[in-house]
């Protein structure tokens, strides 16, 4: 039986080209880039390509530098940590863990918190972070989020930012890759990871605006001009530039047109309701409720008719919890826990849909709590 991979949100498989320049670097690994030798100036080169090859993808961004992290939830927790670390922070319930949970431990050592207002499409209120940036030390905001796939209004959230003179934190993992982004002038920092968009897991990094402080989080080594200790992953880094350099916008916006067909089909026959800012949306996102079923248990059924998908980010999964993004829309206790997410990419081709329609309805259907 086929399988189905409509998870791309939690990780998207690793690129053909991408494991090709992995495996080509594997023949002769890299050593260690903060060595002195010869063998060590050529993995600090590849390094630096690579750090190069990140910058130049995003407009904008020779304004500032770039640390090489383990991902987006390690740079998101350097930037909530590192940036402005005792000044009110603003944030939104609708954030990843990573920021959504660093946040919550923050505010309990005494950090000041600002939830942002959002309406039940998970939009945020632009008003409420007008009266929030006022004397914060830093707004943090995802670009675009991994559970409903809704895009927040960047350059207008960056120019609240720039007039408040409060710094702007931006996670990017959902975005970096998939379609252009820029960092606008009220961006100061901003996390990317590789592995959202057919990059290697456990590489990504943060972006700081020259002049931005910063107070690291992992000490006991000069690497990443003592931003980031601990020897650098060449292999991995490498693999991040390369990804940098050969983007395919065109693979991830060409699946809008197969979400919006399964979503209607799943409307029609299921009555399914949707989850998030419909208009605004990362075009491979669909997050819907069935009323009457349990997501958790639609998981697996779904699993067993060969189709992959998610019931809250993959960081939560595991456990099955109610989504607290899910949660804090305010629907009634069905649609919240009724919530299933489905994540095309790029592999995925239009002649499957009709098969994966009737496949998904069929379990459905089928599945009787
Ligand atoms: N931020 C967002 C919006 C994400 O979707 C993810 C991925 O789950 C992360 C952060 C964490 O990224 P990583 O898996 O690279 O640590």
């Amino acid at each position: 039986m086929q399988r189905f991979y409509l998870d791309h949100n939690a990780t998207s498989p690793l690129r053909d080209d991408l494991r090709e320049h992995l495996v080509a670097l594997l023949a002769d690994p890299p050593l260690n880039a903060g060595s002195v030798h010869q063998e060590g100036q050529r993995a600090r080169g590849i390094v630096e390509r690579a750090r190069r090859l990140v910058l130049r993808s995003l407009p904008g961004a020779m304004a500032g530098s770039l640390t090489f992290v383990s991902g987006a939830t390690e740079a998101n927790n350097l930037a909530l940590r590192g940036i402005a670390p005792s000044a009110p922070l603003v944030v939104s319930a609708l954030e990843h863990p990573s920021i959504r949970d660093t946040a919550t431990q923050l505010g309990e050592r005494g950090r000041e918190l600002r939830w942002l207002r959002h309406d039940d499409r998970g939009i945020i209120d632009l008003d409420d972070l007008r009266r929030a940036v006022d004397g914060a030390g830093l707004v943090t905001l995802m670009a675009a989020n991994n559970e409903l796939g809704n895009l927040n209004p960047i350059d207008e959230v960056a120019a609240i930012c720039a007039d408040a003179g409060v710094p702007l934190h931006l996670d990017a993992a959902q975005l970096w890759m998939r379609a252009p982004l820029a960092i606008p002038e009220g961006v100061s920092a901003m996390s990317l990871a590789a592995h959202k968009a057919g990059g290697p897991k456990g590489i990504g990094a943060l972006w700081l605006r020259k002049g931005v402080g910063l107070e690291p989080q992992q000490t006991g080594g000069h690497q990443e001009r003592g931003r980031r200790a601990g020897t650098e992953d060449v292999l991995m880094i490498s693999a991040m530039g390369a990804l940098a350099a050969a983007p395919n916008f065109e693979s991830w916006s060409r699946l809008a047109s197969f979400r919006d067909r399964f979503e209607s089909a799943l409307v029609e026959e299921l009555g399914a309701v949707i989850n998030g800012a419909v208009e605004t949306r990362l075009p491979n996102t669909t997050n819907l409720s069935i009323r009457g079923r349990e997501a958790e248990e639609l998981v697996m059924a779904l699993d067993l008719a060969g189709i992959a998908m998610s019931a809250g980010s993959a960081c939560t999964a595991g456990s099955m919890d109610v989504s607290p993004v899910i949660a804090a829309l305010g629907f009634d206790e069905a649609r919240t826990r009724g919530a299933l997410r489905f994540s095309f990419g790029p592999r995925f081709e239009e002649a499957w849909l009709e098969e994966l329609i009737s496949r998904v309805v069929g379990a459905i259907r089928r599945f009787t709590p």
